[in-house]
Parts: C-alpha cells; structure tokens; sequence
C-alpha cells in the first residue's frame, strides 16, 4: 500500500532498585516483564514446564506489543500504527504499561522498582530508543542514508531531551539538547550497542523482504515531552514519504558526525554546521529545507507539517520560549535552580534532577510541569489507557494483539509475523503488514474465521 506510513518505536527504560543493591538490573527487568498484570501472553513454557531462554521475559500484550528484557533493561515495543498521533499514543501506552509493571515488580520483589525514559546513565552507558519506519524496497539504499542522515542530525532542536553533562560519562560540565549525541561514533553500521552509527544499516524488514525495508533508527532521544515525541515521529515519517516519492534533494553536511555533538551543544541554535558545497546552515535552517521540500512533495500529516514550520519559526526567535520542548523545559527548570542556588553545573544536584525529570512518576520535575498546565498532553489518559489494552486496529498489531490479549493459553509462541496457536503450533501467518486489520476480521466474519483461512 504506497503512501500509507508505517511505524512502531521501541523504548529501554533505565532501572534501578535502590533498596536491593545486590539485585541484577536483568532480575529487576525480568520482575518488570513479568509481573505486568495486564493481558497477553506469559513467557512460553516447554512441555517440561521450563522457559527456553531465548523466550524468557518476552511477551506480546493484548494491544499487539510487545514486552521484554533487553541488555538488562525492561523494553517495550509498540504495535505497528499508522499516523503520527497513533505512535504517540501507542508510546505513552508503553510508559503506562512498565510504570504499572514496576508497581507489580515493586510488590514481588519488596523494594522500590523505579523506571527512567532516558537514554544514558551519565557514568558511560546508553541504552536506546528505536524508531522504526516501513519504507518500499524500491528506495535504493544510497537515497535513504542521503536523505535521512541531515534530517537526523539537526533535528535535536526539537526532539532532544536535555542532557545535564557533556562526554560519554559527564567527564565535562554543562548542558546539552541530547541524551544520545555523545555516542554516536560511526555515519553507518549494523552495530547498536558499540560503535553506534548514525544510520542503522540492520535489514530485518518484519515483512516481505522483496517489497519492504523497516528502517531501524537508533539515533533518538526516549522523550516525555508529548509534543517532542509527536514532532520527532512525524518529521521522520514525513521525510521518509518524501525520499520514498523521489521527491528530496538533501542537503549535505560537511561532517555529520561532528555536526551531532555541535548541534548538541548549541543551546542558542545559532551555530552554523559547513555543508559540501561550501554553504554554512545552522540546523533551523536545514530543517526549514527539509520542511519546504516535504511540503512540496504534499506527503505528511498536514498538522505535524504546521506544528514543524511554527516550532522552527519560535526556535530562531529565541529557543527558551520552547518550553513545550523536553530540552528547552528541563534548561529553563535547571537555569532556575542555578539562579537561586548558584549552583555550576557540575552540582550533584542538577545530575539528579535530569534524572528524575525522566522518572516514570508522579515525583518528576516533568510531571508537575503537565500538572501545572505548562507542558501540554497532545492525547489525554483515557486514550493512553485505552491504548494499554485495545490493539490499533489499521495494521497487523489488530490480529495479533488480539490473539495475545484473549486466546494467551492457546497461543504457543508469537513474533511480529505469525503466531503459533494450539498444541499443534499451527501458524497464522501475519507477513502483510497492513493485513489481519478489524476490516479483515469483520469481513472473515470473525476472529475464528480470520485465522482459519489463514493457517
Ligand atoms: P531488537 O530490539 O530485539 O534488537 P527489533 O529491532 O526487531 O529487535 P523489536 O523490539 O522486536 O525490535 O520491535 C520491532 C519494532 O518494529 C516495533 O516497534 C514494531 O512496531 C515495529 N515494526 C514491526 N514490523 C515493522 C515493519 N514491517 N515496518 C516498520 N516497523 C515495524
Ligand atoms: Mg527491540
Ligand atoms: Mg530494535
């Protein structure tokens, strides 16, 4: 189906069981997985009743996500969505999810579980947000990486998530607009967890691989902000239709990977990064070219397109005023306290309010922000709760959370192209990813009827 976006992101979640040192994080993430009382499918049991160990902490929910322990942190992937709005929905669905499963985890394990949407530890470690955008297998390789690489590095004007610390491990002072600039290390490469690279060359499509390609974006920020995740999804989405229709003649930075950490560092948005041919940008205005040509090509949510060109006009005219911006909120909240207190930002004090500004709890800095009506919800609870439980009902995620949510003790095994149903492991095939819709279901007159001329 040309034309339609399709996307899911990933988020892991930092952890941490203060009052159980002794505990491995992967024992706390495993608590997490499991103990989420929500539907779906629990870890697979072998006929002797033991977890085989590539399935252990891994689970599909109700809502056609899936749940598990990854690196030794609590990992939830969304369901496949198919606008802007959806994947916002579906990753605050998420947070819910492993907030409710760390209460759970908190109970079983008798000491506080607490979760961070952040990307870094600030002593050297990162651990990843995903983004993942289905794209024709038409698009040579070349035009995506042309295309996409420019857009992903100066979009940290919006989409970063502040950073108190400069270096791998805070080894520097200061403030940053990104949690995840200082690791990028390689323009492209397979690897995600050493060497990471810009562009993430892994091609593991979830689908027919003859006609599709799931570009697996490492290069992100986990973000609280609704409007930093809203505009980070929908740029993307919008800038791969464009690359897709041909349609994009991007701009070429001089050096991407030094640009990343510029733009990181550049809390005026002022800086100018050298292009090949020998202009020199700064990362608004390359937006605003990217913005221009997507608008031309007439692909992209007509909103996110607006909300893009209004966030970038008030970017140049003075970042602070961003506050609706994960970045711009934490400087402006941290800038009062170094204000008042004189605090420099090596203080101990500030490295902990990063930290909690990405706790998934009522106690973060961010939370009393939206409570306060000064950082706006794009989605209210009700449609982040109802996105907990009810599978998006436009793509494949409809049969599969579905299957997962009701028929759990006779599913066998799942993935995100088929589920093993019944003791004789019959596989409903899911390979469309615009397939097993609730338009499908209702014209097999069923769940049942669905599957069986599938198996
Ligand atoms: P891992 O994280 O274990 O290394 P992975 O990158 O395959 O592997 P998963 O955590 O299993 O990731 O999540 C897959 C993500 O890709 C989900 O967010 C899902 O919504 C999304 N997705 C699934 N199929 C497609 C597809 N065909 N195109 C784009 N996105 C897809
Ligand atoms: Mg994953
Ligand atoms: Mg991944």
């Amino acid at each position: 189906m040309w034309g339609m976006p399709l996307l899911g992101t990933e988020t892991e979640y930092g952890i941490l069981a203060p009052g159980r040192p002794e505990l491995h994080p992967s024992v706390v993430s495993a608590a997490v997985v499991d103990s989420y009382p929500g539907p779906g499918t629990r870890a697979r049991l072998d006929d002797d009743h033991s977890i085989p160990l590539e399935d252990s902490h891994n689970r599909f929910l109700g809502n056609g996500a899936r749940l598990y322990v990854d690196h030794a942190h609590p990992e939830y992937s969304t369901p496949e969505v198919t606008s802007p709005r959806g994947a916002l929905l579906a990753d605050l669905a998420g947070d819910a999810i492993v907030a409710e499963g760390a209460r759970a985890a908190t109970e079983a394990l008798g000491t506080p579980v607490l979760l961070f949407k952040n990307n870094t530890d600030g002593k050297g470690a990162s651990y990843g947000y995903h983004e993942n955008h289905l794209i024709s297998r038409a698009v040579a390789w070349e035009a995506i990486v042309e295309g996409f690489l420019p857009f992903v590095v100066t979009r940290l004007v919006f989409t970063g998530a502040g950073r108190v610390g400069l270096g791998q491990a805070s080894t520097q002072p200061g403030f940053q607009l990104s949690q995840r600039a200082d690791f990028f290390e390689a323009i492209t490469g397979l690897e995600t967890t050493i060497r990471r690279p810009l562009i993430n060359t892994r091609d593991e499509p979830h689908a027919d691989r003859s006609r599709w390609r799931r570009l697996h974006v490492i290069a992100g920020d986990a973000n609280r902000s609704h409007t930093s995740t809203w505009l980070k999804l929908g740029t993307a989405s919008a800038v791969l239709a464009a690359i897709e229709a041909g349609a994009l003649k991007p701009v070429r930075l001089a050096d991407p990977l030094g640009a990343v950490q510029a733009v990181s560092r550049d809390l005026g948005c002022t800086a100018r990064l050298e292009l090949t041919d020998g202009r020199r940008l700064t990362a608004v205005q390359v937006q605003r070219d990217y913005h221009a040509q997507v608008q031309a090509a007439g692909v992209g949510d007509a909103e996110v397109l607006g909300a893009w060109s209004a966030t970038l006009d008030r970017l140049e005219s003075g970042p602070l005023a961003c506050g609706e911006l994960d970045w711009v909120a934490k400087l402006n909240l941290l800038q009062s306290f170094r204000r008042r207190d004189g605090l420099d930002w090596d203080h101990p004090r500030l490295a902990q309010l990063d930290l909690t500004w990405a706790e998934l709890s009522d106690r973060s800095p961010y939370a009393a922000l939206v409570r306060a009506g000064r950082m706006p919800e794009l989605v209210s609870s009700s449609e982040v709760e109802r996105a907990m439980v009810e599978p998006s009902s436009d793509t494949r995620a409809y049969v599969r959370g579905r299957l997962a949510g009701e028929r759990a003790a006779s599913v066998g095994a799942v993935d995100w192209t088929w589920v093993l149903l019944g003791s004789g492991r019959r596989r409903v095939r899911l390979d469309d990813p615009f397939g097993g819709t609730a338009v499908d279901v209702g014209e097999a007159g069923g769940l049942d009827g669905y599957v069986n001329a599938r198996l």
